[in-house]
């Protein structure tokens, strides 16, 4: 990896962050008059902890990696929208991103004014490494992956995302937000081995807790100290990390429902591939499916009718035809298989 310094756009590298009350008072303390809050004390009336020590003690614990290590925002997507503010000048540097994936890379590159070059994935929806290497320049800091990948579902061959981490110059994103799906173990296990690499994870998917906003990245210690000094200084609410910490002490319950979970996904890819279906139905390492159903606009509209939405992924990248499919509950499966048996084709 080239250097941080040469990656982190100029005015972010030389700027001073906002310091915040909370931020500048260490040690003890009874009377608080530093922050101009109502002195009443309710649940809400201080501010909350900038850095969120006690919660990234407790993912700490169960991620295995060092608190140093880890940022956490108001979901995910703030931790996109960062990395493009903090290392692509607008402008002038480009991302690498693969298609189809999630939507919210482009976007995000789209409001930084930030070039995204778009490289396909193969027939089976993996990776092809040199095709992205080969876009490495001096302008290219950042290639977003998705592994399990959003709408395809598959997890991304390893030794490609391996040979992109080891030989891509500037910043590898690996979005893990469907990783408890998955029989692929996380990229977490290769942080030290790996200083360009940033992982992202979050608690709205299978954690259950989509409504509080909590998404994770974990990376080197010099890249977390980018992301604390640009993002603002009460980035997630007390709410929010009391929910959060109250989410994470509940394991037992997540483990359980993803046991659920992944055997409905399982029934669900059986039952959609056999008569009366015979659907073309891509393997699936995350809590949905992509499903060819062949006219997905019909499909889509009479499921709607039958009060079901799916995501119609027609106008997707090599997805023509397919609807995404989250898995529900076992009576949510069932209902979504009867209306499936009679959409007109
Ligand atoms: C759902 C999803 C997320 C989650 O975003 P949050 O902002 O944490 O809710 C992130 N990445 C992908 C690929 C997703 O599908």
């Amino acid at each position: 990896m080239i250097s941080l310094e040469k990656l982190v756009r100029r005015n972010v590298w030389n700027m001073k962050p906002y310091s915040s009350a909370r931020n500048e008072f260490h040690g003890e303390a009874s009377v608080f008059l530093d922050a101009n809050e109502n002195p009443w004390n309710t649940a809400y009336n201080r501010y909350p902890d900038p850095l969120q020590i006690q919660l990234k003690e407790r993912i700490s614990k169960l991620k295995g990696v060092e608190t140093s290590s880890i940022f956490l925002g108001n979901g995910s997507d703030e931790a996109i929208d960062l990395i493009f503010r903090a290392f692509c000048e607008p402008g002038m540097d480009c991302a690498i991103m693969i298609d189809p994936s999630y939507g919210m890379y482009e976007v995000c590159a789209n409001l930084n004014n930030v070039e995204c070059k778009k490289v396909l994935l193969n027939s089976n929806f993996d990776l092809d490494a040199d095709k992205i290497i080969e876009l490495d320049d001096n302008w290219t800091k950042v290639v977003f992956l998705c592994s399990p990948n959003n709408p395809t579902g598959n997890s991304l061959n390893r030794n490609e995302i391996c040979k992109i981490l080891d030989r891509f110059q500037g910043l590898v994103v690996i979005d893990e937000a469907y990783i408890d799906f998955s029989s692929q173990p996380s990229f977490l296990s290769e942080l030290d081995k790996y200083p360009n690499l940033i992982v992202l994870q979050t608690l709205s998917k299978a954690w259950g807790a989509a409504a509080i906003r909590l998404g994770m990245a974990f990376a080197s210690p010099e890249i977390i100290g980018v992301f604390n000094k640009i993002k603002y200084p009460y980035n997630v609410s007390k709410p929010s990390q009391e929910a959060a910490l109250a989410v994470l002490e509940n394991e037992k319950n997540m483990r359980e429902e993803l046991r659920v979970i992944l055997y409905e996904r399982a029934r669900l890819e059986k039952a959609l591939v056999e008569p009366p279906y015979m659907f073309k139905v891509y393997p699936s390492d995350a809590n949905f499916l992509l499903v060819e159903v062949g006219n997905a606009n019909n499909a889509y509209n009479y499921l709607v009718k039958q009060g079901i939405v799916v995501r119609n992924r027609n106008n997707v990248t090599m997805c023509r035809g397919c609807l995404r499919i989250t898995v529900g509950t076992p009576e949510e499966n069932k209902m979504i298989l009867n209306a499936l048996k009679s959409i007109p084709l």
